[in-house]
């Protein structure tokens, strides 16, 4: 699994400070805090006015914790990355596409896409199965060589699909993907707003069961973490015992007690 991170967020603080300077008001900025929580913490801001002398003394990451725990969580749709992903597999690409709020997609299409020379992504807990493995690998081989069959005598059946070409290879291409397993590689863009990650890594993060779901969410928090480490700091990983990373996720309380 490979992660590209092709848009991360940004602040035109300098527009912010226009705005401010044309209703008089000032900002005390916390030194050193990352722009897109910057963004966050403004527009929670904005809708207090809380600028100035109604500005609390809380930091940026205290502000923007608090503003997570008291729900008030639609300042945090502000903010989105897009990623580009490869190496995943369509069993868990339509995992992922089940969400739908905050999240666009854009997938590798096996209508459009000779998938010939398709991968399959290997669940990593085969490898300790040795006989097994070879089992699946065969199976990936005898659907790969039945994909190719298909595409190749439908091909020369065109009196079966009277279509104009394009809508031919389009038909082709469902019958013989009809065969190809839930393993195959593909790739997709991705993008979401800080909430909709939020909601993706606490109910994806953490199941022991599904490890490309681990790993996905894990590289997923790796990437945002490091632009907004208040507003995802209340998720961490741990290694499971198959040694694949979970993520746990702790309230905002929680760790202000601990820490
Ligand atoms: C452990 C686990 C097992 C699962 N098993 C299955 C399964 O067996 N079969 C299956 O089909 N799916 C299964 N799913 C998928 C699951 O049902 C969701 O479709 C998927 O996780 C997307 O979550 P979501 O709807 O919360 O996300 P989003 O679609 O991104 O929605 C985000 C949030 O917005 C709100 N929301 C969105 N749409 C609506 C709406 N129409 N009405 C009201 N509120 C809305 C909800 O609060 C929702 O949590 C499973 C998911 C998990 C985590």
């Amino acid at each position: 699994m490979k992660f590209y991170v092709l848009a991360q967020p940004t602040f035109n603080a300098g527009e912010f400070l226009r705005f401010l300077a044309d209703v008089g008001e000032s900002w005390n900025r916390t030194p050193g805090t990352k722009s897109p929580q910057e963004l966050v913490e403004v527009a929670g801001r904005l809708c207090y006015m809380s600028f100035g002398s109604r500005q609390s003394p809380k930091d940026n990451g205290t502000y923007v914790k608090n503003l997570i725990s008291m729900g008030h969580e639609s300042v945090l749709e502000h903010i989105s990355w897009t990623f580009l992903v490869t190496g995943i597999s369509r069993a868990f690409s339509h995992q992922l596409v089940r969400h739908r709020v905050g999240v666009a997609f854009s997938q590798l299409s096996q209508q459009y896409h000779d998938e010939t020379a398709a991968t399959a992504v290997e669940p990593v807990e085969l490898a300790a199965f040795p006989q097994l493995r070879e089992q699946w690998k065969h199976s990936l081989d005898a659907a790969k060589l039945v994909y190719c069959k298909l595409l190749e005598e439908l091909d020369k059946e065109k009196n079966l699909l009277p279509l104009q070409r394009r809508e031919q290879l389009r038909a082709i291409r469902s019958i013989a993907r009809s065969v190809l397993p839930n393993s195959t590689e593909t790739k997709i863009v991705f993008t979401a707003n800080a909430r909709a990650i939020r909601h993706i890594l606490e109910v994806r993060g953490n199941i022991p069961g599904d490890s490309e779901m681990r790993l996905f969410s894990v590289n997923l928090f790796q990437q945002v973490v490091r632009d907004a480490p208040e507003l995802f700091g209340d998720f961490y990983e741990r290694a499971l015992d198959d040694g694949l990373p979970i993520l746990e996720k702790q309230r905002f309380d929680e760790q202000a007690s601990t820490s």
